[in-house]
């Protein structure tokens, strides 16, 4: 086949402006704007290269394809992983076609023009990877809890992203269990030659990380909520040591019968893991682009309660217990909740309770997503564009709104009947229950 000079320009010019790959049939070079190169199995810092044209050794795996005009092409960064002599390419356009999730080694390197710089470590640098996460069980969790959990995280990660070193503690319990986890937990600091300090890592060691009471992130914390039957979990980006850190307390409703909501916490942590994956700078290993706490913590609501009932839906979760989740039945009641507290005449703030990021805040992430009629944004649009324009002019980007144009419009919608609120969420058209769910979010 052979590509119309126009629109290989556009083609070209795409790449550019959205930074997927572009592979040029005529000369067999595949020509990538962005680049991380570094070994995926180390949490130490990798290399940022741009404008490099290569051509393909052999292709190893790839995986769904799009029409150009169907598909959003990201900024993602490809990952070239030493330690696989491989490279992972989010996209890459041939002609018309979008190519998903490549997998090729090598052949020659033709140019590289832009230059290189030091950059994050491969679990925060933004670009996608191919190496397993690390999971470690109290002994005292159960096999089908250990199972139901890994397939939650797994299915999570196939949806919004694979971010190299992830290292997830699931903690019973058991006190003599929790020491053992310790060791764990140190083997793998002391493999990646971390140091410890009281005055940045809660403790002088690795184990004094954990017995520290001081430390909100220690395992004792995760036990204390297990024995109390709380199903706490929690994520610490951990960037300037390389690496994603997910504690959770014992993990609840996936026990023999289970509830199909048992699902959404695993998957609620791991979407706050991709957005980890991009907020941290290279400068100040610190997470301060998450942004106001009704958009990073309302969208990791909304995602997990939609996905949990999607990933059913496309049998990649089982249904547990009576069916599969009812995201809009869960988005019902949470309106209900949001309208009376916003009655009272509270609005959006960069802080707040439960009512601001647990019940409106979900309701923003709706708006948004509705508004520019893409499910996939955040993960396609604006996490991969965050570091770069920092937060404001991501979300100005994203969704056409400053954030105090967004206020304005989002008041106006909270004003509206419930009917029209709830018509803006996905699977709304097809739903059966509509009557009851109006009536259970205008209910007093
Ligand atoms: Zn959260």
């Amino acid at each position: 086949m052979k590509a119309l000079p126009a629109l290989f320009l556009s083609w070209f010019i795409a790449s550019y402006s959205w930074g997927a790959d572009t592979f040029d049939l005529n000369t067999g070079h595949l020509t990538i704007p962005l680049v991380v190169v570094g070994d995926g199995t180390k949490t130490s810092d990798t290399i940022l290269a741009s404008d490099v044209v290569i051509t393909v050794g052999d292709l190893i795996s790839s995986g769904e394809t799009y029409s150009l005009s169907e598909r959003t092409l990201t900024s993602k960064p490809d990952f070239y992983d030493t330690s696989l002599d491989q490279l992972l390419i989010p996209q890459v356009v041939v002609e018309d076609i979008v190519y998903e999730d490549i997998v090729i080694t090598l052949g020659d390197v033709v140019s590289h023009t832009g230059g290189s710089r030091p950059w994050m470590s491969p679990s925060h640098s933004g670009a996608e990877s191919l190496q397993p996460f690390n999971y470690f069980f109290t002994d005292d969790i159960p096999q089908i809890v250990r199972d139901r959990f890994e397939l939650a995280v797994e299915a999570a990660a196939d949806y919004f992203g694979r971010y190299a070193r992830t290292e997830i503690y699931v903690v019973g319990k058991d006190e003599a269990a929790l020491t053992d986890l310790i060791d764990r937990w140190c083997n793998m600091r002391n493999a990646d030659g971390h140091t410890f300090s009281k005055s940045n890592s809660w403790g002088d060691n690795c184990s004094e990380y954990h017995t520290n009471p001081e430390n909100p992130a220690r395992f004792e914390f995760y036990r204390q909520k297990s024995l109390a039957g709380q199903f706490g979990a929690g994520i610490n980006g951990l960037a300037d040591f390389g690496f994603h850190y997910y504690t959770s307390a014992y993990p609840g409703y996936l026990e023999g019968e289970g509830q199909s909501y048992g699902w959404a916490n695993p998957i609620h942590e791991y979407f706050h893991i991709s957005q980890l994956a991009h907020t941290a700078r290279y400068e100040q290993r610190t997470t301060d682009l998450m942004g106001p706490i009704w958009f990073w913590e309302g969208s990791a609501q909304f995602m997990d309660k939609w996905i949990t009932e999607e990933l059913q839906k496309k049998e990649k979760l089982p249904v547990l217990g009576e069916g599969p989740y009812d995201f809009i039945q869960g988005q019902a009641w949470t309106l209900k909740a949001a309208r009376a507290w916003w009655s009272e005449g509270n609005r959006l703030s960069n802080e707040g309770g439960f009512d601001l990021w647990g019940n409106v805040g979900p309701w923003t992430t709706a708006y948004l997503l509705h508004s520019i009629d893409d499910i996939r944004a955040l993960e396609d649009k604006f996490y991969p564009v965050l570091r770069e324009l920092g937060f404001e002019r991501a979300f100005e980007q994203t969704f056409n709104l400053t954030i105090d144009e967004f206020k304005v419009v989002f008041d106006d919608f909270m004003g509206r009947t419930v009917e029209e609120q709830l018509s803006i969420l996905p699977g709304w058209n097809d739903y059966g229950n509509k009557d009851k769910v109006i009536s259970d979010a205008e209910s007093e």
